[in-house]
């Protein structure tokens, strides 16, 4: 076991960092509702997720953009996401780490070349939406299995094609948390039209079609 609380990868990390007289913080026993907007990257925030992989980004870093959270309130919001659909699919199909979480407005802007004044609506940008994929499963598996043991207000099976490989594409998976207003349960796959070879979205979750 090395990536859990009684590992000893942690134990060390805990003593390196309370030498300083800071140091990550153990949150997985808090409410969602009451985690501090600051605190150590390295703060555990579920049995198997730190505080880090919820707003972490290659792009970010690549281009030195912001993706801090913008306030509590996104935060708690991955926070409890977290929770209720990363954790348990980690305790399902082991040991991954999420593509993307939290996005800023200003990482939106950059993902998806829009100008200054645009303003991304994706549930990225509060915090209730996570990208993600596993090792020991297909997209399709890992989608058909939330569809069936978890709450979730969109499930979206993207860019799966059997076409490009077992494991092409991701799995979108948002949550609103209480509060926040109604789950939806909406499976939904994002595939190519074979019509138009565009990407749409269509009910259920299937693959996209080879190319013609
Ligand atoms: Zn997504």
């Amino acid at each position: 076991m090395l990536d859990g609380p009684a590992g000893l990868l942690h134990h060390r990390w805990r003593k390196g960092k309370n030498d300083k007289g800071d140091g990550m913080a153990d949150l997985r026993e808090m409410a969602w509702q009451r985690i501090p907007e600051h605190g150590d990257p390295q703060d555990w925030i579920s049995g198997n997720f730190q505080r880090w992989e919820l707003n972490t980004s290659d792009l970010a870093a690549r281009r030195g953009i912001d993706n801090r959270f913008a306030t509590a309130d996104e935060l708690r919001s991955a926070v409890h996401l977290c929770r209720e659909v990363m954790q348990p699919v980690r305790e399902k199909f082991g040991r991954y780490s999420p593509n993307s979480v939290y996005r800023s407005q200003a990482l939106e802007r950059a993902l998806k070349n829009k100008p200054a004044s645009w303003i991304s609506h994706s549930q990225h940008t509060l915090g209730q939406a996570c990208d993600i994929e596993v090792h020991s499963a297909t997209n399709l598996r890992l989608a058909r299995w939330i569809a069936e043991h978890l709450r979730f207000d969109q499930l979206i099976l993207e860019c799966y094609s059997a076409e490009a490989g077992p494991y092409s594409g991701w799995v979108h998976v948002s949550l609103k948390p209480p509060g926040q207003g109604r789950n939806r349960a909406e499976v939904l796959s994002y595939v190519r039209d074979p019509a138009t070879g565009r990407y749409v979205y269509v009910n259920g979750l299937v693959e996209s079609p080879p190319a013609p």
